[in-house]
């Protein structure tokens, strides 16, 4: 029976996954001021998936260790995880967060259900665009690239 983590492993340590698993995915997205809490996402890329929680903390470490500014706030203005300017959440910005899912297939559907979500970084235009999100991740210990 087809699952939504068949044949995917983790960054970590190389263990297939199970039902219960982490991603770790990089998009752009906006918030809309007139609702509130509403993201709108215009592209998500999964970068690299994490079998449980031990191996999803160990690359959040690695990966918080090459920003300036790690978790940001839900704030409408936040800086920017690398070079602190100020980045408007009601624009389009590059954020990437850690997903926690947890398979939900059904024998004629593929899917998974979001368990939590925690953004690890938001990026400015200019860092966004240097392509510095992905120095950042190769430097990173865990050598993952964008
Ligand atoms: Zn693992
Ligand atoms: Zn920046």
């Amino acid at each position: 029976m087809a699952n939504s983590y068949e044949g995917r492993y983790c960054g970590v340590c190389d263990r297939e996954l199970g039902r219960s698993y982490f991603a770790l995915s990089k998009r752009s997205q906006t918030v809309t001021c007139s609702e509130p809490g509403v993201v709108l996402v215009s592209d998500d890329n999964g970068l690299t998936d994490f079998c449980g929680q031990e191996c999803a903390d160990y690359a959040e470490a690695a990966i918080s260790s090459t920003l300036t500014s790690a978790y940001p706030t839900a704030a409408k203005t936040v800086p920017c995880s690398l070079c602190l300017r100020p980045v408007d959440r009601t624009a389009p910005h590059v954020s990437v967060a850690m997903t926690q899912f947890e398979d939900a297939s059904e024998p004629w559907l593929v899917s998974a259900r979001v368990v939590a979500e925690r953004e690890l970084a938001v990026y400015c235009h200019t860092c966004a665009e240097h392509r510095r999100t992905s120095e950042a991740f190769d430097e990173s210990e865990l050598g993952v690239a964008v």
